[in-house]
């Protein structure tokens, strides 16, 4: 055949070492396909199919033909008469001028900071997205007060976990969607059921599992991939959980990420713009998953979340996310 197979531009192959995957950020699809296929598409703009198949055994030609026709089938790629140009399948750059672009702020029953001022000063920095995290049970005027601050900032999307109490039920939570709409997500922990609402654009996560420290973050792996084209650029380029993050743990220390230990200065006593453009602060956002141990060898290194809190090798900071069980090399 002499034409050309070219993937569609949102669809990028990612080489593992012992195997591969097609990541369509279109349509949020992990492709897995074997190496030699990978093979085959990296170098399918220099040759057409027909020459790129010459000088192969009839084994790997008849394999070749059997993946190169469900790629076609499954809409991943196309046949064309000439090969397509390389700003075609580049990643297109995502503009963020934001010094901030999202945070965490945890609470407990004994924390003394506030929302307000913190809010206030993520909006300075241009944060978009807000997650909340109250390790109680907070009254539902409480919450109602918080996502209310939350609503005059220029913060786009909050998410909320809280745990269950009589006045903040599935039900109760669900209403608050029309009165909130930046709300995108609620985790309501210690309930009866484990079960995933989706209402008007929330998404409400009713869990059996007890929350009430940061210690249940970190968990990412094979399981929790998704194809997101922020998610990918974001990998390839910075660390994908840490970069542009801020957070403030339930003691009013701000930090990367609640769970790691590093501490930049009590909020009460420092301002999150000043840590914000300190060198400390910003020494992870570097890290990409290209650069860390195990996950540079993972077909799955641009789909997945990353941890920097709990790693394999205490103080190492390219170490493997620890809670992930997932070996690219077996
Ligand atoms: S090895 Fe790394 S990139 Fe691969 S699934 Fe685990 S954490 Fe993700």
């Amino acid at each position: 055949m002499d034409r050309y197979f070219n993937l569609y531009s949102y669809c990028h192959p990612v080489k593992g070492c012992k195997r591969a995957v097609v990541c369509d950020l279109q349509r949020n699809i992990i492709q897995p396909i074997p190496l030699i296929l990978y093979d085959f598409l990296d170098v399918s703009r220099s040759g057409t199919y027909g020459l790129l198949t010459s000088g192969m055994t009839q084994q790997e030609r008849d394999a070749i033909e059997v993946y190169i026709s469900y790629l076609y089938h499954n809409e991943f790629g196309y046949f064309s008469h000439r090969p397509i140009d390389d700003s075609l399948i580049e990643l297109p750059v995502i503009e963020d001028n934001s010094q901030i672009n999202n945070a965490i702020v945890d609470f407990s029953a004994t924390s003394t900071h506030e929302l307000e001022p913190i809010v206030g000063e993520l909006d300075m920095l241009g944060c978009k997205a807000l997650e909340i995290r109250y390790y109680y049970q907070l009254p539902l005027d409480e919450l109602k007060r918080a996502l209310l601050i939350t609503a005059k900032s220029s913060i786009e999307k909050v998410e909320v976990c809280i745990e269950a109490s009589v006045e903040c039920s599935v039900k109760t939570l669900v209403a608050l969607k029309n009165e909130f709409p930046k709300l995108s997500k609620l985790t309501l922990s210690n309930t009866s059921e484990n079960v995933i609402y989706k209402h008007n654009g929330l998404v409400l996560i009713s869990t059996s599992e007890i929350i009430r420290s940061e210690n249940k973050c970190g968990v990412t792996g094979d399981l929790y991939c998704i194809a997101e084209q922020r998610l990918y650029w974001e990998s390839m380029y910075f660390n994908n959980c840490l970069y542009k993050k801020i957070a403030v743990d339930k003691e009013g220390y701000v930090k990367n990420c609640p769970s790691m230990k590093e501490r930049y200065g009590h909020v009460a006593e420092t301002t999150l713009t000043s840590v914000v453009q300190s060198d400390a602060f910003r020494k992870h956002w570097d890290i990409t998953k290209d650069k860390i141990e195990v996950c540079n060898q993972c077909e799955l290194r641009y789909v997945c979340q990353d941890c920097r809190a709990y790693t394999i090798e205490t103080g190492n900071p390219y170490s493997k996310p620890l809670k992930c069980r997932y070996d690219p090399r077996k």
